[in-house]
């Protein structure tokens, strides 16, 4: 007997209560039926088959003396809501099985205020609730590890600069004050360790810089990329001047980032795409639109363009694929291009042949408008 553990029809029209009484057996789920005190008065044998308790076990309980002790207090304000009217409901708790460990139930009940009786039916979701928490746990791990090693990099870099300067003033101070008396040999290695002193201060801001990239949260409000491009633009004048870039800026749709970031990541590749120009003045089109909801960003030039073995290293921290006599610069440019980027929940990628120029293309959220 299932419909109001009397006997009766249930379901609709030609469904036998014997059909009923099948499935209530057949049924891998945990159904029970209980009095408006909470005591069981029916379970189906997946209780036992589940909790490894006898069934008629159950008969002399409520339905609450199974659960967890942390998760009783939550568990009859559930069951309340059924009394003060809530048609169904839905929760989770921890249920106590025979050995005394406990399975995370997933249960739907509902009362019938005629009959005074609470259905309920609970499956096992212990597998997925576990690897839920493991997978929890496993971000919260990462998210912790990932700002110490950040903090890391920050402090080892801005506590770098202090002893380099000082190293790299006191071969400077020495290169000047004794230079004249010294032999071929010795001014060429001051002037390396003058050199190596000034790469590794340039290496540690750049570092510096990337760190800072990283830094603070996902900005909620839209900036505007089209100032963003221009201040990079405006920025970037002199290089502009001297290499005769002509640099074309089209209507962009908004974007949800910081605007300093924005600037950044625009003259990091403004800056590249004068840069990295092949034998004609360079010529710039950066512009932007809509793509399924979200903003698509590009900034092509007609330079030396890069080989399609390359499009993912060069997003690497240090990464280069020229030598510094050929190209100046440290490999970081791209890497804080990609970490702007990310951060403000979008993707970087370029598009090149190698042969005809690049674009570089990044998206970002649309955000609320500027
Ligand atoms: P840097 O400019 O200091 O070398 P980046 O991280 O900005 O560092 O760039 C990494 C490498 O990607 C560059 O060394 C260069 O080889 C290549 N690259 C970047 N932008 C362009 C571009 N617009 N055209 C051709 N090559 C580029």
């Amino acid at each position: 007997m299932i419909r109001g553990v009397e006997s009766g029809r249930c379901g609709p029209e030609g469904v036998t209560e014997a059909a009923c009484e099948r499935f209530f057996d057949l049924a891998p789920d945990m159904l029970c039926v209980c009095g408006a005190d909470g005591y069981f008065k029916r379970v189906n044998p997946a209780f036992h088959q589940m909790l490894g308790i006898d069934p008629n076990e159950f008969l002399k309980h409520s339905i609450v003396e199974f659960v967890h002790p942390d998760d009783r207090a939550e568990t009859i304000a559930e069951l309340e809501q059924l009394s003060l009217g809530r048609s169904a409901i839905g929760f989770k708790n921890r249920y106590r099985c025979a050995d005394g460990t406990y399975k995370w139930l997933s249960w739907r009940a509902i009362l019938d205020p005629t009959e005074g009786l609470i259905y309920a039916s609970a499956h096992d979701v212990t597998e997925q609730y576990e690897a839920h928490q493991r997978l929890q746990a496993l971000a919260t791990e990462l998210s912790r590890s990932n700002a110490e090693l950040e903090q890391f990099a920050y402090v080892a870099s801005h506590d770098l600069q202090e002893p380099l300067r000082a190293v790299a003033g006191c071969v400077q101070l020495l290169q000047q004050r004794v230079g004249d008396l010294l032999d071929g040999r010795s001014k060429e290695l001051i002037a390396h360790a003058v050199e190596g002193a000034t790469r590794m201060q340039t290496l540690i801001s750049d570092l510096l810089a990337y760190s800072r990239a990283g830094s603070g949260g996902r900005p909620n409000e839209g900036a505007d990329p089209r100032a963003a491009a221009e201040r990079a633009i405006a920025q970037l004048r002199s290089a502009i001047d001297e290499s005769h870039a002509v640099v074309r800026c089209a209507p962009m749709p908004p974007a949800r980032a910081d605007f300093q970031q924005l600037v950044q990541l625009f003259q990091n590749l403004i800056g590249n795409a004068i840069k990295f120009r092949g034998a004609e003045p360079p010529q710039i089109d950066i512009g932007g639109e809509t793509r399924d909801g979200h903003s698509v960003f590009w900034v092509r030039d007609n330079g030396i363009g890069i080989e399609k073995q390359y499009h993912n290293r060069i997003f690497g921290v240090f990464q280069r694929l020229h030598t510094r006599q050929e190209y100046p610069g440290t490999g970081i440019g791209l890497a804080i291009c990609k970490r702007i980027v990310e951060r403000n929940g979008g993707t970087i990628w370029i598009e090149s042949d190698g042969a005809h120029g690049s674009t570089f293309f990044f998206t970002l959220d649309q955000g609320n408008k500027p």
